[in-house]
């Protein structure tokens, strides 16, 4: 009962915007307590709480191309950028850098967060997952080591740094990636595993997997202090749930999926590199997921539909929910 409790409590505060987006483990505690009426708090509910290893927010949640209208601002307009706060050890890393990096670096100075090297992972590198990055402030800091890792196997280092040095160009961008201040490193995802346990003495897997998307992206699965987190985004299924993707979202504590599209809208944007609401649920269905995020929202799709559509996923995935910029998420 207790926990019907907790978890009623989690998506009826998520769903409620005057209640604050920002989901603790004491807000966790203290639904659970509100929710528990006359009786009084149960000193021990605590206990029942697994503990907390990763926090996921979500800085961009818009895909395709930013959007800043009227009717857009409780989703979000800025496009894919996620930050991943390590609880043990108050580390993040960051994944993909569309304009939503440039909120998360502002609000890294503005906390004080100091991290001496920070990384930063890419699905893939369509526009609206890197065209932030030139306004990412830790990268203008000397004092600021970047490693930009590549999801791929198939991806060298050597690309990786071109990409990003090709974006900056000077036909492109007034400053360029050598001038920007920071130290950049560029890593393969294989070296990834062994780098973040190496940080902190948490053993930390990292699995990534090349799904369907136009030029190819990357999902990956994260594991630490047995939690595991699933991020997956453009990509587009075919007939059938890429069974590669059931295999790599297999009992994710929380998956983020993309979902661009309605079913009817797909049949006509095959090939666009997108999925379904119903996809996305399919798979977390398949996968026994116990949480499903939606992310990569459509530019055409405003607040009204998707608080729509988010009640429709809910009646047939309960623990599912419409990602919203700075949202934060616990595992
Ligand atoms: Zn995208
Ligand atoms: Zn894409």
């Amino acid at each position: 009962m207790k926990f019907r409790a907790l978890r009623s409590g989690w998506l009826a505060r998520l769903l409620n915007p005057k209640n604050e987006r920002c989901l603790g483990r004491e807000t966790f505690v203290r639904v659970a307590q509100v929710e528990g009426g006359n009786s009084l708090p149960d000193p021990t509910i605590t206990q029942e709480l697994p503990p907390l290893a990763m926090k996921l927010k979500f800085y961009g949640t818009r895909g395709s191309i930013p959007i800043c209208e009227p009717g857009f601002q409780e989703f979000g307009g800025n496009t894919t950028c996620l930050q991943i706060t390590f609880k043990d050890s108050n580390r993040i890393a960051i994944i993909d850098a569309g304009t939503g990096i440039r909120n998360l670096g502002r609000d890294l100075q503005a906390i004080g967060h100091h991290q001496d090297q920070i990384f930063m992972a890419f699905t893939h590198f369509h526009w609206d997952h890197v065209q932030g990055f030139p306004f990412f402030k830790p990268a203008y800091d000397p004092k600021q080591k970047l490693t930009l890792l590549t999801l791929g196997k198939e991806q060298i280092a050597k690309n990786l740094h071109e990409i990003c040095e090709v974006q900056m160009q000077s036909e492109y961008f007034p400053v360029q990636l050598d001038r920007m201040g920071a130290t950049f490193e560029f890593m393969q995802i294989e070296k990834a595993s062994k780098l973040f346990t190496g940080l902190d003495n948490v053993n930390t897997q990292f699995t990534t997997n090349l799904h369907n998307h136009p030029g190819g992206a990357y999902g990956f699965r994260m594991e630490r202090n047995g939690k595991v987190l699933v991020i997956c985004t453009d990509i587009e299924h075919g007939d059938q749930i890429d069974p590669n993707v059931v295999e790599l979202a297999r009992g994710a504590d929380l998956l983020v999926h993309e979902a661009q599209y309605t079913a009817e809208e797909l049949q006509q944007r095959r090939g666009w590199g997108h999925s379904s609401y119903d996809q996305a649920i399919q798979l977390a269905e398949l996968a026994g997921a116990k949480r499903l995020a939606l992310t990569h929202h459509d530019p055409d799709h405003d607040d009204v539909f998707l608080s729509r559509m988010e009640k429709l996923c809910q009646e047939r995935f309960r623990e599912c929910v419409l990602a919203r910029e700075s949202m934060e998420l616990e595992i």
